[in-house]
């Protein structure tokens, strides 16, 4: 019996090992999967349309947010970014877990949706760590980096409303917390008591939606 997807909302500033710590956590669970997003950011070299994001254009987007394909939206660092409500329907009818990177705006909405979801926050150690993660970055300017910095204080002020906060100090650490994470959810009672019950001929519970 297929249970539900379970859906895992990432957040973080940038530059706190959210895309690091994602791949990780998909590599201890291959059956994890991620959501792809739409932006209208440009490619960065080594990211593939369609399995990093689908790049589109702003038309498209703005298309896109009018016929109302996304279940959330945001602008981050001047870029447009949404999830496809088809994503997420797909994942669900498949019964397959995943993971949405998306920033704090996005996951608020989702939150606001009251969407079953697991909200996870990954924290840097300190600002100033983060500074020097971004600056260690080729791939981002100086006024980029002093741009993400600033978003970075106010991402983490909306920390508190997740389930779960990661502290990204040692990536051994918190890949292990995130993939604890992951093991307890997938061990909920609402998600495994229908399965248990028809190996062992138990009775339906009135609190357990089947
Ligand atoms: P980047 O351009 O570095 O790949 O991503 C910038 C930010 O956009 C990150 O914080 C990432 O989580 C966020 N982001 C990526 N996809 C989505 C999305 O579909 N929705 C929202 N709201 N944010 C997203």
């Amino acid at each position: 019996m297929e249970r539900q997807g379970i859906l895992y909302v990432v957040s973080a500033p940038s530059g706190a090992g959210k895309t690091t710590l994602c791949d990780a956590v998909v590599d201890i669970y291959p059956s994890l999967g991620q959501s792809v997003s739409f932006t209208t950011r440009q490619r960065r070299g080594n990211e593939v349309d369609g399995v990093d994001y689908h790049f589109v254009s702003r038309e498209r987007f703005d298309a896109m947010v009018a016929g109302g394909e996304f279940v959330e939206w945001a602008e981050v660092h001047g870029n447009c970014y949404g999830t496809a409500l088809a994503t997420l329907r797909q994942a669900q009818q498949q019964g397959r877990d995943i993971l949405l990177d998306i920033d704090v705006q996005g996951a608020a909405q989702l939150k606001r949706q009251h969407l079953p979801a697991v909200f996870v926050f990954i924290a840097p150690p300190s600002l100033d760590e983060l500074r020097r993660r971004l600056a260690g970055r080729a791939t981002d300017s100086e006024d980029v980096i002093a741009a993400r910095l600033e978003n970075a204080r106010g991402e983490l002020e909306q920390a508190h409303w997740y389930d779960y906060i990661i502290i990204n100090d040692q990536l051994d650490a918190a890949v292990a917390s995130f993939a604890a994470v992951i093991a307890a959810e997938r061990c909920r009672t609402r998600l495994v008591y229908t399965t248990l019950r028809h190996r062992l001929g138990l009775p339906a519970a009135a609190g357990i939606q089947e």
